[in-house]
């Protein structure tokens, strides 16, 4: 099944993007931010290209995928249409080495970079790609990230290591934490980075239920799915 957006009664695609904009504006007033400095990702991973599509329409010029393979079939798909419209897909699943270089091929920047093995086997002489280091906030060593501990450690990695340019850090908020409070910590870890790398200011942090918590605590770029593209057609 597609995407929910065409169901009758169902609220129009323009309508939820028009009101997260508008969230993130009221959002970025509270914190005495420049909305122009934050970036919204739309998160269509299990919807069609068709979604992409319509989105586009919309002005949406960020897309965030989980999936390699599912991303590396839409972006082939969009290209093959041969349109002269820019689009930035953002890779902000967790990554298997040896799929890694796939990933630049149709990415502009990957946002979960957390272990060594992917960092090197993303290491390019000829070109550059955007990277955040994804920070896991959890107990769970399961979960994407690297631990709080670890950060100078594969910061140090990523900035050795040649054709990744570091943006940043990226964390999902813990179901069981306040997100704000979570963002929060989000903060301080871009400051260690900030101290090891003064360029790399960028923070990708918030989703649909936490994105001004996100703002206040200073995330940059934010990885909206739901709220945006209604329900995914299969679950995740
Ligand atoms: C799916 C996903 C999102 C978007 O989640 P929503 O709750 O649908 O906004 C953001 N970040 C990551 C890493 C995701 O996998």
């Amino acid at each position: 099944m597609p995407s929910d957006a065409g169901r009758p009664g169902a609220v129009p695609l323009a309508e939820r993007l028009a009101a997260v904009r508008s969230g993130i504006a009221d959002a970025a007033a509270e914190a005495g931010r420049d909305p122009a400095g934050i970036t919204t990702i739309v998160v269509t991973k299990f919807h069609p290209l068709s979604l992409v599509r319509q989105l586009m329409d919309l002005g949406v010029a960020d897309f965030g995928e989980n999936r390699h393979q599912e991303a590396q079939a839409k972006a082939a798909e969009l290209a093959a249409l041969g349109l002269d419209i820019p689009v930035r897909w953002h890779f902000i699943g967790q990554l298997q080495s040896k799929k890694a270089k796939q990933v630049r091929a149709y990415a502009t920047a990957i946002h979960s970079l957390d272990r060594d093995s992917v960092i090197d086997a993303l290491a390019s002489d000829d070109a550059l790609i955007d990277s955040f280091v994804q920070l896991n906030l959890t107990d769970d060593p399961g979960r994407g990230g690297v631990a709080e501990p670890d950060i100078e450690r594969v910061v140090q990695r990523v900035l050795g290591t040649a054709g990744l340019r570091l943006l940043g850090v990226m964390a999902v908020a813990p179901v069981d934490e306040d997100p704000r409070a979570a963002f929060e910590r989000v903060r301080e870890a871009s400051l260690r980075v900030r101290s090891l790398a003064p360029e790399a200011t960028f923070i990708s942090a918030g989703m649909s239920g936490d994105y001004r918590e996100a703002i206040l605590e200073g995330a940059t770029h934010l990885r909206i799915g739901s709220a945006i593209t209604g329900n995914r057609p299969t679950g995740g």
